[in-house]
C-alpha cells in the first residue's frame, strides 16, 4: 500500500494509474475505521482497478472545538484494516497539506441543502465539509467517489457540490451498515459505553416501525409513537426526526408523497447518534 501525505506524490500515482488505464476509487473518511467504512472499500474495490482510502480529521466541519479535539483517532490499526483489505493508497494528509496557510476558505452555493437539519443544528458544518472535499477530489481525481447514506444529508451534498464545481468523479452511495443489534455505526459510536452501544439498537427499530405505519397509511400514529418510543429510553433525546423529500431535502407532510426519507439525530447519553430509513 502507498502510503502518501504529500499532494503532489498522491495526485502523480493517480495520474500515473490513469494514464495506464487503470479505474480508480476514492473512500474519504475521517478515520476510526469500522465495517462501515471498510463496506465502502470492498464497494470500491468491487468497481476499480486502484482504490484510494483518505484519512484526514476535517477541522473546518467541527462546529464543537470540543468534539474535534476528542475525535477518536485510531492510526496503527487503521492501517492494519486497509492492508488488510488490499486498499491501493492511504492518503493521510496533514491540516497544513489541506489547507496552508495561504487558504482562502470558500463558500459554495449549496441551494440551502446545507441550512436544515444536521445544517441547522451545526451551521457550516457543510460547508467545512464542501471546503475538504473540494481539495480531495483535486489531489485525487478518482473515477468514482464511496459516501454511506448513513449521513444522507451530506450525500446530497455532495452530489450538487460535484455538479457545482463540474467534478467528473462519479459519486456512489452504499447502504448503512449495522451492529447486531441495528444501531448505526459510527466512529462516534465508541464514546458509548459497553452497556448502552448493546441498548442502543432502539432507534433503528423504531425507525423500522415508523415505516410499518407510513406503509399503511398510519401516518400521525407512526410518527407519535416513534416520538414517544424514543422518550421511554433513559438518556434519550430525540433532536429532530424530520420526513424530507430525497433529493430537495425539504420536509414535507404530504405523506403520501413518494420518495421520502425519515431521518433522525437522537442523543443518548451525550452521544449524537443518526440514523435513517427511506419510507418507500
Ligand atoms: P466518516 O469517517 O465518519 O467521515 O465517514 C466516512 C464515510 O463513511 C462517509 O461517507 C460515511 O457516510 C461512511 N460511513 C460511516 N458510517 C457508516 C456506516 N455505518 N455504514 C455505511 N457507511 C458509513
Amino acid at each position: 500500500m502507498h502510503y502518501q501525505k504529500n499532494e503532489n506524490d498522491t495526485l502523480a500515482q493517480i495520474n500515473v494509474w490513469k494514464r495506464n488505464g487503470f479505474t480508480v476509487g476514492f473512500v474519504p473518511t475521517m478515520g476510526a475505521l469500522h465495517e462501515g467504512h471498510l463496506s465502502l472499500i470492498r464497494k470500491s474495490k468491487e468497481e476499480n482497478d486502484k482504490t484510494v482510502c483518505s484519512i484526514f480529521v476535517n477541522p473546518t466541519q467541527f462546529t464543537e472545538k470540543s468534539d474535534f479535539a476528542t475525535y477518536p483517532k485510531t492510526l496503527s490499526s487503521d492501517i492494519n484494516l486497509l492492508l488488510k483489505e488490499g486498499v491501493d493508497m492511504l492518503f493521510n494528509p496533514a491540516a497544513k497539506t489541506i489547507y496552508p496557510p495561504d487558504y482562502k476558505t470558500k463558500q459554495y452555493d449549496l441551494a440551502g441543502l446545507d441550512k436544515n437539519l444536521e445544517g441547522h443544528l451545526r451551521p457550516g458544518h457543510f460547508q467545512g465539509v464542501c471546503n475538504v472535499l473540494d481539495r480531495l477530489f483535486k489531489i485525487v481525481p478518482a473515477d468514482r467517489a464511496y459516501f454511506g447514506q448513513k449521513d444522507f444529508q451530506q450525500t446530497v451534498v455532495v452530489f450538487h457540490l460535484c455538479k457545482l464545481l463540474g467534478i467528473q468523479t462519479d459519486v456512489v452511495v452504499c447502504p448503512i451498515i449495522r451492529e447486531e443489534n441495528g444501531l448505526a455505526m459510527s466512529s462516534r459510536n465508541n464514546r458509548l459505553t459497553d452497556e448502552l452501544r448493546k441498548n442502543a439498537g432502539f432507534i433503528f427499530s423504531s425507525l423500522i416501525q415508523l415505516k410499518q405505519y407510513f406503509k399503511q397509511g398510519n401516518f400521525k400514529q407512526g410518527i407519535d409513537s416513534f416520538i414517544k418510543n424514543i422518550s421511554e429510553h433513559d438518556g434519550a433525546n430525540l433532536e429532530y426526526l424530520k420526513i424530507v423529500n430525497m433529493q430537495s431535502l425539504q420536509e414535507t407532510d404530504n405523506y403520501e408523497q413518494k420518495s421520502k426519507i425519515a431521518l433522525t439525530v437522537v442523543n443518548y447519553h451525550g452521544v449524537r447518534l443518526l440514523d435513517n430509513i427511506r419510507l418507500d
